[in-house]
């Protein structure tokens, strides 16, 4: 993928045999390089259509499905620069988990570890919690014999990422109130679980559960994915007393996509670690991490928290607006705003039409934006569509406001 971005589309076919033929030497490539840093390079093509593959206008947010987030040219470079030389990994990620440590203010006693993702750290971490640094129990997951076996879960956190939960081995413990944790509890019990997104769904809130965890002597997990912005919530779970906390690195961070941040104690980080790839015979050793991921995510880390978030805020709404402005100048359509209070917590804007006026589904609406040109994919809402705008690219909020514009204005029913 990296190295695909500087040659163009004879040279992504032929190879550089080709390239050194084209019009682009490679002599100039590497002067112009030099003189302008790789950030400058500018595609020839797109990568993506030489494999016959449309790319979208992802007014969605951060989806995986979508490719989560686009790196920034800081953080393309620096894996660019790692690619470049071999590197002990198990030290590099020490290293890096001790600079993330730094960057994020983290408690005393408190470590970072790079994983494939935040599906990734929620299953090492498990099983580091679960194998601490034994040897035979490390190659004996999803094994539990001699281990302990049960996780507690609120009923209403069950999720889809609990499956990297349960390909450690161990059972998940449903309760619902405070009196069924207090009984739930076993010698059997690993940890406690928190979906952070589910707060509101849960009896037990997000600080409760921290503070239940500590009365009965078990480690806590949050799995806060995607539960930034705000950028104080990348330090506030450590604070309030979890062991281990996830955050997606290819989300609002925007690191590698294929990256992401366990946060934790020294001791459960260490076992987590013993757990992962690059050791073999571990459960984690598929969830492979590369030293470029390791180093872009540290640089991408450095590069979200000394970001201007108020700036950001702005130029989303800015953004939103530019959209209204244009589509509210349809009769019958109008625009909404929220914030959703947790993941994706930006700017959202509900986009609604009058059926009576406009002829139209939402489904229907979402399917052509979808077939236009470029393709636009933004996400259903009660009654209309609704979209944010943060992972937008630039000049991308007006080439959706035509689009809308074009689609309302061709389902208008006439008078
Ligand atoms: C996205 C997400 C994950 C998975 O994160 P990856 O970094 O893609 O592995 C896990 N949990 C929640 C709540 C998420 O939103």
């Amino acid at each position: 993928m990296k190295s695909a971005r500087k040659w163009n589309r004879r040279g992504f076919l032929g190879g550089l045999g080709v390239m050194a033929g084209s019009a682009l030497s490679v002599r100039k490539l590497r002067a112009h390089v030099q003189r302008r840093g790789t950030a400058a390079l500018v595609y020839p093509s797109n990568v993506y259509e030489e494999l016959g593959v449309t790319t979208v206008i992802n007014g969605q947010g951060t989806m995986t499905m979508l490719g989560g987030s686009v790196i920034p040219p800081e953080v393309e470079a620096a894996m660019e620069a790692a690619s470049r030389h071999y590197v002990h990994l198990p030290d590099l990620e020490v290293a890096a988990g001790k600079r993330i440590a730094q960057i994020l203010k983290l408690p005393e006693g408190y470590t970072g570890l790079v994983t494939s993702g935040a599906a990734g750290a929620i299953q090492c971490g498990y099983s580091g919690v679960l194998t601490k640094d034994n040897p035979e129990f490390i190659k004996q997951l999803p094994d539990l014999t001699g281990m302990k076996s049960e996780v507690i879960i609120q009923k209403s956190h069950r999720y889809p990422f609990d499956h990297q939960i349960r390909a450690t081995g161990v059972k998940l413990v449903e309760i619902v109130t405070p009196d069924d944790l207090r009984k739930a509890v076993s010698p059997r019990t690993a940890m406690m679980h928190f979906s952070n997104y589910l707060n509101a769904a849960g009896e037990i809130k997000v600080d409760e559960w921290a503070r239940l965890s500590k009365q009965y002597h078990l480690p806590c997990f949050n799995d806060a994915a995607a539960d930034t912005p705000p950028v104080s919530h990348l330090w506030d779970y450590t604070n309030m007393g979890y062991d281990l906390v996830t955050f997606s690195g290819g989300k609002a961070i925007r690191g590698p996509q294929c990256a992401g941040l366990l946060l934790g104690r020294n001791d459960l980080i260490h076992y987590a670690l013993l757990n992962n790839s690059p050791y073999e015979d571990t459960l984690g050793r598929g969830q492979k991490v590369g030293k470029e991921e390791i180093v872009g995510m540290v640089k991408a880390l450095e590069l979200f928290v000394s970001e201007d978030h108020h700036a950001l805020t702005e130029e989303w709404w800015r953004r939103l607006d530019t959209i209204t402005r244009q589509i509210t100048k349809v009769p019958g359509v109008t625009a909404a705003y929220y914030v959703p209070d947790i993941a994706n917590h930006v700017p959202t804007m509900e986009i609604n039409w009058d059926p009576r006026r406009i002829s139209l589904t939402s489904d229907q609406a979402l399917e052509l934006l979808k077939n236009s040109k470029p393709s636009i994919i933004l996400g259903r809402s009660r009654a209309g569509m609704e979209m944010n705008s943060f992972m937008l690219q630039p000049g991308e909020d007006r080439i959706i406001a035509q689009q809308l514009v074009k689609i309302f204005r061709t389902h208008q029913v006439s008078a």
